[in-house]
């Protein structure tokens, strides 16, 4: 039987099946509707989502809300996770045994909220979702086919306030691809289509990668 978000995340508040288990403050799980057409992926907690256990919640998040309210949505209409639900200590990149330990949480998320369409924040959750080693600058721009579902990989908002902010060719970059995603989800009829999402994201096989550029 399925499972709801909630008891999923209460089982996930305890996990230790990495060692960030040691150093985190707590369990980021994920945050938004469980019902949502929309999901989004970034890479792992930082410091302010590790103390306050929601994900986006820093610098980085309030350009995510900021973005969304572009498109005429708020944090409460979609759901937000990331590839890990703990903070790697220094923002490090997260480890490959941490993502296999940690990628079930994602897959019961995917299978639970059944989104229509995913949008991948930055280089290492587009890579990981999509089982690519391309790069964000040329992935971006596009939609993705994905066990049924549709992905949109955008930059991570992150990498926009470090390199030069609403002056850059990246944010504009980046209000493209939201207009994308509104685009793509006004295409999108419900109810998503079969087959059900694999077990872990890291499972995905390139030829699964259909390119549909709208
Ligand atoms: N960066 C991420 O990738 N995720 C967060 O939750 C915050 C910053």
């Amino acid at each position: 039987m399925t499972r709801t978000l909630a008891e999923v995340a209460t089982e996930a508040a305890t996990c230790t099946r990495c060692r960030l288990a040691e150093s985190r403050t707590q369990v980021v799980f994920g945050v938004g509707n469980a019902e949502a057409d929309l999901m989004f992926i970034g890479e792992a907690p930082g410091f302010h989502e590790d103390r306050q256990g929601e994900p986006f919640v820093g610098a980085a998040g309030q350009l995510l809300t900021r973005m969304l309210g572009e498109i005429g949505l708020r944090r409460e209409d979609v759901y937000i996770a990331n590839v890990l639900r703990c903070r790697p200590p220094g923002n490090r990149d997260p480890l490959p045994e941490e993502i296999e330990a940690c990628t079930p949480w994602l897959a019961e998320t995917i299978s639970i909220v059944q989104p229509l369409v995913i949008v991948t924040l930055g280089n290492f959750a587009t890579k990981f979702v999509l089982n690519t080693q391309r790069g964000i600058t040329s992935m971006r721009g596009g939609v993705y086919g994905w066990h049924g579902r549709k992905v949109i990989p955008t930059f991570h908002p992150a990498a926009i306030l470090h390199g030069g902010g609403e002056k850059s060719r990246q944010f504009l970059d980046l209000r493209d691809d939201f207009a994308l995603i509104r685009k793509t989800l006004n295409a999108t009829p419900e109810p998503p289509p079969t087959p059900e999402p694999p077990q872990a994201p890291a499972a995905v096989r390139a030829e699964d990668e259909q390119l549909e550029l709208f």
